[in-house]
């Protein structure tokens, strides 16, 4: 690994700004003052939360409302319902009524967020008849682990509502204790051999810190790959090339490759204006000469991505980058999802358009896939049947093994946007039938 020392330029050091920064954000970057008072009502009730580097790098302001980077970013109109919008309005700014507010905030936010029900319950293993909270174990090979520290993000998402469950506790007893029970748990559970470290964000946390939780899966020679799953590449390059750790950070990466083990970096990526600057081109090569890999995934987003020339764009970027497209997922029902869906019918139109355009080894790309509750489902395709159209699907993994890779079939409904809303054909073998009706009791899935 080559570090380069860089001098870190003054104002680099990551500050997060919150709602109460929005006025200040607006000075510097006017944007039309209807839509100022949309963003600061909405920031009321959506995830908000941007740093330096999204304002004054990503986001093309010439192009604001329009521009992708400010639609991932600022909550705006059509986000909320005309009625949530209008509620929200009478109590926030109506003559005495502040005080209402809370409660109609909280109302909102619930109906955004039909709370994951069932799913969590479902995949959360336990160990001596205690559940552990912080893991998930869903797929035989693979376990999920949410570090406490890394319940956040360096900049939020609008289409996300995680930010809700975003409530870390920053004891370090509490860091060593966790990495405890994952590793106990671990040896208890020698078939995993993927451990997927997912947060929030967990390259938000210190190398120091990051080091209690990654430190102890040395120690189990049954963990042979572990995964990172962050937006921070995207968000804040920063953390991997000037960030006062940086070099501590791609020590630490090099230390988990040198063990023998494989390092993937899951990196978030929306768009290609997120690869477009010098700093985020550093950070990858910084995190790539570290031996660890690096693979690219990101939801389909009405407003943000939903383009093929753009997801081509994305793609082929981070192929000539060195990392591999590997995921595009099918944006679930929570948040602004109205806003933010894209029917699976034309999810698969943009993916085939774009992947069309793609050299052959950035084909790595796999989708439009739902992480649902019975499995990963990919739309494959469409097919002419019998004279009737139908949607073509896959599992790819399944909770039941015995269901990843088997093909199905649904009615071809343009509008259905997730698993729960398809119409599977007659005479679909009956396990396949009973997992994609196991959605409709369970709406919810990560
Ligand atoms: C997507 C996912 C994984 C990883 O699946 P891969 O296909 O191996 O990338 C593991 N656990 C859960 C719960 C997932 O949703």
């Amino acid at each position: 690994m080559k570090l380069l020392t860089h001098p870190t330029p003054i104002g680099s050091r990551f500050e997060a700004y919150g709602p109460s920064k929005l006025d200040e954000i607006l000075r510097r970057f006017p944007v039309p003052e209807e839509l100022a008072e949309t963003i600061r009502l909405f920031s009321l009730v959506l995830p908000f939360r941007v740093n330096e580097y999204v304002l004054s790098e990503l986001i093309d302001w010439t192009r604001v409302p329009e521009d992708p980077i400010f639609q991932l970013v600022f909550p705006q109109d059509g986000m909320l319902s005309k009625a949530d919008e209008h509620a929200l309005a009478k109590v926030a700014t109506g003559p005495g009524r502040r005080a209402e507010l809370p409660a109609v905030v909280k109302r909102i936010r619930q109906s955004l967020n039909p709370h994951p029900s069932g799913q969590l319950e479902l995949n959360v293993p336990s160990l001596d008849g205690e559940n552990l909270r912080g893991l998930q174990h869903k797929y035989r090979q693979t376990v999920l682990y949410f570090p406490q520290q890394g319940q956040t993000c360096h900049t939020y998402c609008t289409y996300c509502f995680r930010w809700a469950q975003f409530v870390g506790d920053q004891d370090l007893r509490f860091a060593v204790k966790e990495a405890d029970e994952l590793v106990r748990y671990l040896h208890a559970h020698p078939e995993v051999t993927d451990v997927l470290v997912t947060g929030g964000d967990p390259m938000v946390m210190s190398a120091e810190r990051l080091r209690v939780h990654l430190e102890p899966l040395l120690a189990v020679d049954t963990v042979r790959t572990i995964r990172i799953g962050t937006k921070s590449v995207a968000y804040w390059p920063q953390r991997f090339v000037t960030d006062a750790d940086a070099d501590d950070t791609l020590r630490l990466y090099q230390q988990v490759v040198d063990s023998g083990r494989t390092l993937a970096v899951m990196a978030h990526y929306s768009h290609a204006r997120e690869l477009s600057t010098d700093i985020a081109q550093q950070a990858i090569q910084r995190i790539l000469s570290t031996g660890a890999r690096m693979y690219c995934q990101s939801p389909l987003i009405a407003h943000v991505n939903d383009d093929a020339d753009a997801l081509a764009e994305l793609w082929a970027g981070e192929f000539t980058a060195g990392a591999v497209p590997y995921y595009l997922f099918v944006a679930r029902d929570t948040g602004p999802h109205d806003y933010f869906k894209v029917p699976l019918s034309r999810a698969y139109e943009l993916f085939a358009a774009a992947y069309r355009q793609l050299p052959g080894l950035a084909r790595t790309i796999r989708g439009p896939v739902m992480s649902a509750t019975p499995g990963k489902v990919i739309v494959d395709g469409t097919a002419e049947i019998g004279g009737e159209s139908l949607l073509q699907l896959r599992f790819l993994q399944g909770r039941e093994p015995a269901l990843t890779g088997r093909p199905f079939f649904a009615r071809h409904d343009r509008d259905a946007a997730w698993l729960d809303e398809l119409d599977l054909l007659p005479g679909t073998p009956p396990d396949i039938l009973g997992a994609v009706r196991s959605q409709l009791e369970t709406k919810e899935d990560r």
